[in-house]
């Protein structure tokens, strides 16, 4: 008899976009002609840049021909990929990470699921509340928590709330925490790390032998002075801390698929008796044996985001993004909402007015302004009351949007 991984059922059933289209559906089916503008799930919608279709045609013509064919490539990805990330993302802003700890993947949604398969079950974990689900969901998947109590919160599983109070910046958890996902720029808050912050969570690490799991997709999106663009500007980070980056919204990867996850050297965990091992061969023979690494021409592609041109054009249309979230977070501070994120982060995460809960918020925007926002509250139990726009739409839909919620709430 064959038995399911019943952890799977302690799932809730992949609630919060399902939910969203079904109720955009059904206005759109009640509403036929409505002109409905999608801002809610955080997909980019600008076209890839030139260098990248340049270079990934390129990949597709070598594949095209026998003398330039090419078949399975290095297990890490390519070795002309992981220089040009290595130089150019860390080495260059004197970021000491060296092209052998960079892994090349084809998301850093499996990867920050996948990496949870090379740490212990008794491991205690600490997550943001509100957070990106994967991280939850993936360590409910391995079996690592008790069941979701009413109130929306897994047992065994440490959440960290972060809310208007604390600037949306997670306080160091009481209980000892052994993984620690921190994303920043965040998804969903739009809110930033400083040094201070980060270097908080590493003397943590240190102190405790945790590792940090940090998520850095949207670090282009900093447009600041002094905020950290990677975890291992911190002073002791490449002991403590993976990294994981991707090109979905730096580059608008999102349907090319390409990212990747950063093992320094000298990152350690231990075993039950309490000895070191490195975690980088753990995760280098996990890949090995399950993973067969993304595509000759994908990478190709990515590495043409590192190019002269590459890098001015996919700094366009960030900033294409970053004004789109201007404009929304102009609009609703103009109107009185308390309104976060949207400076080193395409998403814009407000408070709703007068306690209103973040699905009745959903429902007003989609009834009178046929505008699709995200509820926080789709995000943990902290998001209540909060909402998240995304900029990612383009500028013509942005600027109506805005005119329609103008015409909602001033
Ligand atoms: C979009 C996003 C990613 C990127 O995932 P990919 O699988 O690389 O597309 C990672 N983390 C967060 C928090 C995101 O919002």
């Amino acid at each position: 008899m064959a038995l399911i991984n019943e952890h799977y059922l302690k799932l809730k059933a992949g609630y919060l976009f399902p939910e969203i289209s079904r109720r955009v559906s059904a206005f759109a089916k009640s509403h036929p002609g409505m002109k409905i503008i999608k801002m809610g799930i955080g997909d980019v919608t600008q076209p890839l840049a030139p260098s990248v279709i340049k270079a990934f045609h390129e990949g597709v013509e070598e594949m095209g021909n026998a003398e330039t064919f090419k078949g399975y490539g290095p297990e890490q990805g390519y070795d002309f990929l992981r220089k040009a990330i290595a130089e150019n993302d860390y080495q260059n802003n004197k970021i000491n990470v060296s092209a052998e700890d960079i892994f090349i993947s084809d998301g850093s949604k499996c990867d920050t699921g996948n990496i949870q398969e090379i740490f212990g079950y008794d491991n205690k974990i600490a997550i943001c509340d509100p957070v990106y689900p994967v991280y939850a969901d993936t360590t409910v998947m391995a079996g690592k928590t008790g069941v979701c109590s009413a109130d929306g919160y897994f047992e065994n599983i440490i959440y960290m709330p972060c809310t208007e109070e604390n600037n949306f910046i997670p306080q160091l958890p009481k209980e000892k925490a052994d993984l620690i996902f921190l994303c920043f720029p965040n998804n969903p808050t739009g809110a930033v790390a400083t040094k201070e912050v980060l270097k908080k969570w590493v003397d943590y690490a240190l102190e405790n032998k945790s590792i940090i799991l940090f998520d850095g997709a949207y670090e282009a999106f900093i447009t600041e002075k002094d905020i950290p663009h990677s975890i291992y500007e911190i002073e002791g980070a490449e002991k403590v801390a993976v990294e994981f980056r991707s090109l979905s919204k730096t580059a608008g990867f999102t349907g090319t698929r390409c990212a990747f996850t950063v093992i320094p050297e000298k990152l350690k965990a231990c075993d039950s008796k309490g000895e070191m091992h490195s975690v980088k061969p753990l995760w280098m023979r996990r890949q090995t044996t399950k993973f067969n690494g993304t595509s000759y021409p994908v990478q190709k592609a990515a590495a043409a985001i590192y190019s002269e041109n590459g890098k001015k054009e996919i700094k366009t249309t960030i900033r294409y993004y970053i004004e789109n979230a201007g404009i929304i977070h102009k609009s609703f501070s103009a109107m009185g909402f308390k309104v976060y994120g949207g400076i080193n982060s395409p998403y814009i995460w407000l408070k709703t007015k007068n306690n209103m809960k973040s699905w009745d918020f959903f429902d007003k925007l989609l009834n009178e302004a046929n505008i699709v926002g995200t509820p926080g509250a789709g995000f943990g139990p902290s998001g209540e009351g909060y909402f998240r726009f995304s900029a990612f739409a383009d500028r013509e839909s942005v600027l109506e949007a805005m005119e329609r919620v103008k015409k909602l709430f001033s």
